[in-house]
């Protein structure tokens, strides 16, 4: 390839690297990005796609099981595990294609292979040698899989990556994790019929979640069947056969059929000559950027997982596309990283938006929590043993929702809708002024009239 000089190199076509070429390209920018994967990146190709279509798969168990309380009957239903990966894997491809469109459409060129850093101004595909010179290079290269430290077996350990393309559904899973990921694919595999262990070295999952919703999850999770291990981690990993010992702390000892570490992520950066090119970064901290997501060298820049800011999808394509307006559409655009709403597609569903009940205590004189626990209206007549729990934490001052949690049935989809009442400073007052919806498991967002619990911070005398 001759050499080039180009006006932006996005190294990763995934979320972030995606949404920068394409608006960058059409702000008039000529744009070229390199994928060593396949282009989507993490979210379309092994991460919340794969994932959202797996949590649908696992959920018809629930389905049929509470069918028969509202009066149907079905012949026993099976579950085949090749072809749920097989459409998994056609919907997924098709959506590559559509990614791969969008970017030649918007006049993107593509080069499929690992890029690296030669200088400041340099990449260097690896498929050809070729080197390109650019005047900006956007480094969006997502992040991977940790491990932990190395012990013995750890080859034998799969990670969420490995999970979307297992030969068959294991008959027992241990998962070693309590973020998201890790109770997604409890939730999946638990779901399918699965038997499932977490073993978590804190005492509890979800860390950084609300206390409540921590306990909700577990309890409900407990109760469909998933076991915990917590205050333990795994040792060593010994293969016996197609079937696996997954050893503790403690001196237990844990059979399974496959063992899956979901716990944590590193930012993508190794070997990938961020030396070479002068950029300032901390060793698995993820690469520094200011608020326009610009590294220590000025023409160069980072967004998505690689910044370790908050990792998730809209947030890297939102950081992507506001560098593109800043950089090449003169508009200088900052991403705004509060009071994003999140949700974990567990079973149950989790959805979160603000602060928890922990930090609105510890930044405010005055809060008041209101919280409801409730059997969902489908679970009365078929008996499910389940609950849904919603709480909001309020400034006790000012009456303003500075939080809101919910565990349960559709939690994602409301809690995008909370989100924005959340940052338009929605008040205690507006949501109960709000309207129910009758009969659904939202309305209890607005009416929940007495608080649950009320703290007012003493005064240092
Ligand atoms: C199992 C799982 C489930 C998830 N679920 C959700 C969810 O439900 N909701 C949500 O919002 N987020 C979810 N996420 C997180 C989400 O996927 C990421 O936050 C998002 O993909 C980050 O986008 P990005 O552009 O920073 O990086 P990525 O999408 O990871 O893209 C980076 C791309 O760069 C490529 N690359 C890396 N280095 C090089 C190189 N040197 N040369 C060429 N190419 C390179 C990689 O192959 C990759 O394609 C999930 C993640 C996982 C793992």
């Amino acid at each position: 390839m001759a050499q080039q000089e180009l006006d932006l190199f996005v190294v990763g076509a995934g979320s972030g690297g995606v949404r920068a070429a394409r608006i960058a390209a059409g702000h008039g920018a000529r744009v070229m990005v390199a994928e060593e994967h396949r282009i989507g990146g993490t979210c379309v190709i092994r991460g919340c796609v794969p994932k959202k279509l797996l949590v649908y798969a696992s959920r018809f168990s629930h389905d049929f099981a509470e069918a028969g309380a509202f009066g149907w009957s079905a012949p026993a239903t099976s579950f085949d595990w090749a072809t749920l990966i097989a459409n998994k894997d056609r919907e997924i491809a098709r959506l590559e294609s559509v990614y791969r469109a969008n970017l030649q459409k918007a006049g993107v060129e593509i080069v499929m292979g690992r890029a690296v850093l030669e200088d400041p101004h340099t990449v260097r595909l690896l498929s050809s040698g070729a080197c390109v010179r650019a005047r900006n290079i956007l480094i969006a290269t997502g992040s991977t899989p940790n491990h932990g430290p190395i012990i013995p077996g750890i080859e034998h350990v799969i990670s969420s990556n490995e999970a979307f393309h297992l030969p068959e559904l294991p008959r027992r899973v241990v998962i070693q994790g309590g973020g998201y990921i890790a109770l997604e694919f409890a939730g999946i595999f638990d779901g399918l019929g699965s038997e499932v262990t977490i073993v978590y070295r804190g005492d509890n999952i979800l860390r950084g979640f609300d206390e409540d919703v921590r306990t909700h999850v577990r309890r409900e999770m407990e109760s469909r069947g998933v076991r915990f291990t917590t205050g333990a981690h795994v040792t060593a990993v010994e293969a016996a056969g197609k079937q696996y010992v997954a050893h503790l702390s403690g001196e237990r000892k844990l059979e399974a059929d496959c063992v899956m570490f979901a716990i944590g992520r590193h930012p993508n950066v190794s070997g990938f000559g961020l030396d070479a090119a002068g950029v300032e970064h901390a060793e698995g901290a993820g690469i520094g950027v200011d608020a326009y997501s610009q590294t220590s060298v000025p023409h160069i820049y980072a967004i998505g997982d690689v910044t370790n800011r908050i990792n998730l999808t809209p947030v890297a394509i939102r950081e992507g596309h506001a560098f593109a307006d800043t950089v090449f559409g003169g508009k200088p655009t900052r991403v705004d990283h509060r009071d994003i709403p999140t949700a974990v597609f567990s079973e149950p569903e989790v959805g979160a938006v603000g602060l928890t009940e922990a930090e609105a205590r510890a930044r405010f004189d005055a809060v008041d929590v209101y919280k409801t626990t409730f059997k969902p209206m489908k679970a009365t007549l078929s008996g499910r043993n389940t609950r849904m729990m919603m709480k909001l934490v309020v400034d006790g001052s000012t009456d303003r929702v500075l939080g809101c949690h919910i565990v349960g049935h559709d939690a994602a989809e409301m809690i995008q809708v909370l989100g924005i009442a959340i940052r338009m400073k929605a008040t205690k007052a507006d949501f109960d002024a709000t309207m129910a919806v009758h009969p659904t498991a939202a309305e209890e967002l607005v009416t929940m009239r007495e608080p649950t619990e009320r703290y007012v911070r003493k005064m240092a005398e």
